[in-house]
């Protein structure tokens, strides 16, 4: 079972109109309806070990932690608003709670986003919560549970202009901004499955430590993206999600998808599978008619981001990755799933 089937089939229900829920569960975030404005709330997790290594900064944890949330909103074309912190942690450790906070707090005065409350807690250790299994696998100490982030975003969206995953329509541009596979390619060489020099890989390194929420963009794009996702999981599968809410398939040029000078070098299948399956990137994914071309690469310029047209959204359903000659490339993998292969 996936991540998305298990979500599908146990978390998925029915949402009667005329009450907040506009848009519910299936979206990077929902969409409330309340009076006359529409908010925009997201919440995602971090957890030590999962989706950062221990001993990561404390700053850049801080700031990743937000800027996971507040791509979701770029992704709505939210201006983000407020959000609430939830922390389970092994211990209180002073040095660690102000690295952290620091670089939360950078992070949420660029976009005057108010931490407006949460929750603290302490994580047991096994021996707590599992004497039995701690003493035989972990000697008398017990490990300590995880370091555990979650945090609820919420945003502001013209309720005119309201956009999710489920508005791409057949002939419609595929676009992304900035590059991809560039945090995918840091993981590929902490686990030694790829090589870099020293100033690549610290660019590499910064992608996946503090990428940067595309904001600015999301919101330029209002009333331009009939379509648009966060790519947090790779390109394949995001742009998977925003084709089945639309049902509609696509078609995607590999050579048109922008890849740094770092992974350009790379051996074409790390470029394919770090561009196309890598996740963490935080690009905005997105699909515009093609009148507006024009107008969207205005908005990216206001923004401060490039944009790059990568494909274009057709009939036939299921997604093709095309070489040069317009054939179609036989991938080996999909995108990154949190349960695929590991809960059945
Ligand atoms: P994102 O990557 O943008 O955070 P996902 O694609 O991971 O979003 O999640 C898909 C959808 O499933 C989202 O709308 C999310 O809010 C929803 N979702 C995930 N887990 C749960 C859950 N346990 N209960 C309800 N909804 C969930
Ligand atoms: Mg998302």
């Amino acid at each position: 079972m996936t991540e998305f089937d298990l979500i599908a089939r146990y978390f998925t229900r029915p949402v009667a109109p005329g009450g907040w829920v506009r848009t519910g569960v299936g979206d990077d975030c929902a969409l409330l309806d309340i009076g006359a404005t529409t908010i925009a709330i997201t919440t995602d997790m971090l957890i030590e070990g999962r989706h950062f290594f221990p001993g990561t900064d404390a700053a850049a944890i801080g700031h990743k932690a937000l800027a996971v949330n507040l791509s979701d909103l770029a992704a709505a074309g939210a201006t983000p608003r407020c959000f609430f912190l939830a922390l389970g942690m092994p211990r209180a450790d002073e040095q660690w709670l102000a690295g952290f906070s620091a670089g939360l707090f950078a992070l949420a005065d660029r976009y005057d986003c108010v931490l407006a409350g949460g929750d603290t807690t302490r994580t047991p250790t096994l021996l707590e919560s599992a004497p039995a299994i701690a003493d035989t696998h972990q000697g008398a100490a017990g490990a300590a549970g995880p370091l555990t982030i979650s945090i609820t975003a919420l945003g502001e969206v013209p309720r005119a202009q309201v956009r999710g995953r489920d508005g791409a329509h057949v002939g419609d541009d595929v676009w992304v901004s900035g590059s991809l596979g560039g945090a995918a390619l840091a993981l590929a060489v902490a686990q030694g499955e790829a090589a870099l020099a020293a100033a690549e890989l610290r660019a590499c390194r910064e992608r996946l430590d503090r990428p940067l929420p595309r904001i600015e963009l999301g919101i330029a794009l209002r009333g331009l993206a009939t379509a648009a996702i966060d790519v947090s999981d790779g390109l394949l599968g995001d742009l998977g999600h925003v084709l089945s809410r639309s049902g509609v398939g696509a078609i995607v040029d590999w050579p048109a998808v922008p890849r740094s000078a770092a992974l350009r070098a790379q051996a074409e299948d790390v470029q394919q599978r770090c561009a196309l399956a890598g996740g963490d990137d935080y690009e905005l994914l997105f699909t515009a008619s093609t009148g507006s071309r024009d107008a969207v690469l205005a908005a990216a310029q206001a923004a401060g981001v490039e944009v790059s047209r990568i494909g274009r959204i057709d009939a036939a359903t299921g997604l093709r990755v095309c070489d040069a000659a317009g054939r179609p490339i036989a991938l080996p993998f999909a995108a990154y799933d949190h349960f695929a292969g590991g809960v059945r």
